[in-house]
Formats: C-alpha cells, structure tokens, sequence
C-alpha cells in the first residue's frame, strides 16, 4: 500500500533490522525499544488494524502467532514474554499497519508498562 511506512519497510524501500521473514511475515527490531527484546511481527499483507480481521484475512493472524511461539523457543524466551497490538489512536497506535509488538528481557509491569 502507498504511503504506508510498514509496507516500505517489508518492499525494503525503508531499511529496517530483520530478525525473521516468510512468505507471510515480516520481524524486525522496533526503532524505538522500550524493552531488550521489542521487535515488530507484521503481516505482508497490508491490514490497518485488529478490528479489519476477518475471516478472510484471519490465516495470516494464527501464522503470526506461530512465528511469535518459534521466536520464543529460538530466542530462549522461557522468562515469560509480552504480546501487544494497539488498535487506534486512544490505545496508542501510531502506524496503520497491523503489528504485533513481542516485548522481553525485563519485568512487564501489568496494566501497561
Ligand atoms: P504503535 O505505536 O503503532 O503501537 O507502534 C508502532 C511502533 O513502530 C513504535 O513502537 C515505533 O517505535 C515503531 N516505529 C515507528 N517508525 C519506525 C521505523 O521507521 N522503523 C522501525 N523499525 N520501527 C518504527
Ligand atoms: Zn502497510
């Protein structure tokens, strides 16, 4: 999709710092981590946000947490992990894009943090 900065980053017309790919998926490190381990899972296929999931494009979204799980068994992750996707703009979302942030390595404060 034109102008859409994670659909740039998957083309490579934006570097980014892989850590995994598909044919279905995208991993890369977030640009600004607020944790040791925060990296970005992305769809290739370009859905805004969780509420545009339907069950034509909702594959894609059980491929994504597969990837998470295979992350979390090669990165060792057995400390325990967070998984977030903010939807809108009062959650927090900044890039339309879906993603799933995958935050580690440090105590996750709950709620939020
Ligand atoms: P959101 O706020 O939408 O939940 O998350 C968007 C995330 O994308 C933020 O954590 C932000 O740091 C990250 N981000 C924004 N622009 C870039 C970029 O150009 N490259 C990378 N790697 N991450 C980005
Ligand atoms: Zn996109």
């Amino acid at each position: 999709m034109e102008d859409c900065l994670f659909c740039k980053i998957i083309s490579g017309e934006i570097p980014s710092k892989k850590i995994y790919e598909d044919e279905l998926t995208y991993v890369f490190e977030d640009i600004a981590p607020t944790a040791p381990i925060h990296y970005l899972v992305i769809p290739k296929q370009h859905i805004s946000k969780l509420d545009e999931i339907t069950p034509e494009n909702s594959a894609v979204i059980a491929h994504i947490y597969e990837v998470i799980a295979k992350l979390a068994k090669d990165l060792d992750l057995k400390d325990g992990f967070r998984v977030v996707s903010n939807c809108g703009e009062q959650a927090g979302q900044s890039v339309f894009h879906i993603h799933f942030h995958l935050l580690a390595g440090r105590p996750l404060a709950w709620p939020a943090g």
